[in-house]
């Protein structure tokens, strides 16, 4: 068997272009510009490039982008206020805040300041446990495209097992709900798990997000399977030269599984494309609530 290769690429392409019509909708109809406003804290290299490529999808689906850029040593109570007016801006429909944040900011008490419809990413107290109670929510990005592309691969996920390694507040914990939900029985391995390999091999999916070459080995699949990597892992070779790896044994996976992520061009392109799903969501749900409870003139 030669597993198909998911293409996270072209399923993020069709979901930012669905975005882009519906903002451009929006824009026509109502007059009413999607906004998302990013802020970053500190000069993370990483979060300098995550961020800038969001501000460029961002204004390519046709949305309102605006950066806030703070020093690593703002004070947190500057921080806080920030976020209390970016809440009360009428433009700004969603509000993602770059992680990790230097310390000693407090990050859930940074993070649980974002207004819930606005917390784009999902990472708020309260959108964390409408999802853990099956009420509807906003849903962490990584997650949320892993789900999509799942859905894409196998249809209805109703009675399926799927393993997940990896359980961060990012990725494995939200989409432990998300399967929930889609009616899979789930497993959940992380780095005290004894013994991984025999979880892996009673899955009919497979998510791996612990962020450690070559963990799952093909040895360990059962065949058939469908294997999404989350993992980015930055490896240099012998002669200096730099590429990325997943945590899947690709080569291995590949002459087991029946479909399978590559790295990059898996899950990863879905991220960004879910953050502005997000946003269009976040900003039609205010739209709604607001013509529900109209403010008095
Ligand atoms: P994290 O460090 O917060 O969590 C890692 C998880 O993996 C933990 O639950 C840990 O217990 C588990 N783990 C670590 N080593 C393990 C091992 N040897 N065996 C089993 N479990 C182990 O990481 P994270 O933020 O969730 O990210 C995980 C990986 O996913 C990283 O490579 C990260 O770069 C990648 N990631 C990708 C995207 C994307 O858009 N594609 C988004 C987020 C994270």
């Amino acid at each position: 068997m030669t597993a198909r290769l998911i293409d996270g690429r072209a399923r993020a392409a069709r979901l930012l272009s669905e975005v882009a019509e519906a903002t451009a909708r929006l824009r026509a109809e109502r007059d009413i510009q999607p906004g998302l406003a990013v802020v970053l804290v500190g000069q993370d290299p990483a979060s300098e490039i995550y961020v800038n490529s969001k501000i460029r999808r961002t204004e390519e689906a046709g949305m309102r982008s605006i950066a806030h850029r703070l020093p690593a040593e703002v004070a947190e109570a500057e921080l806080l206020a920030l976020i209390t007016r970016l809440n009360r801006d009428p433009q700004i429909h969603g509000i993602l805040v770059q992680l990790p944040l230097p310390a000693p900011l407090d990050r859930a008490r940074v993070i649980d300041a974002i207004a819930p419809e606005k917390d784009v990413d999902g990472f708020t107290a309260v959108n964390v446990g409408r999802l853990a109670n099956g009420e509807p929510a906003l849903v962490p990005c990584t997650p949320l495209g892993c789900l999509m592309l799942l859905e894409e691969t196998l249809g209805d996920l109703r009675g399926q097992v799927a393993t997940i390694i990896g359980c961060s507040n990012v990725v494995g914990r939200p989409l432990i709900q998300l399967l929930l939900q889609r009616d899979c029985s789930v497993m959940v391995a992380h780095r005290h798990t004894r013994n991984i390999a025999a979880m892996v091999r009673a899955a009919d999916i497979v998510v791996v997000a612990a962020g450690v070459p070559n963990l799952v080995r093909g040895s360990w699949l059962k065949p058939g399977v469908v294997v999404l990597d989350v993992g980015i892992n930055r490896l240099e070779g012998a002669r200096g030269e730099r590429r990325i790896v997943g945590d899947v044994a690709f080569e291995e996976a590949l002459a087991v599984a029946s479909a399978i992520t590559p790295v990059p061009g898996g899950v990863g392109p879905m991220t960004i494309a879910c953050l502005l799903a997000n946003t269009l969501d976040a900003c039609r749900r205010q739209i709604e609530s607001a013509e529900r409870s109209p403010v008095p003139a």
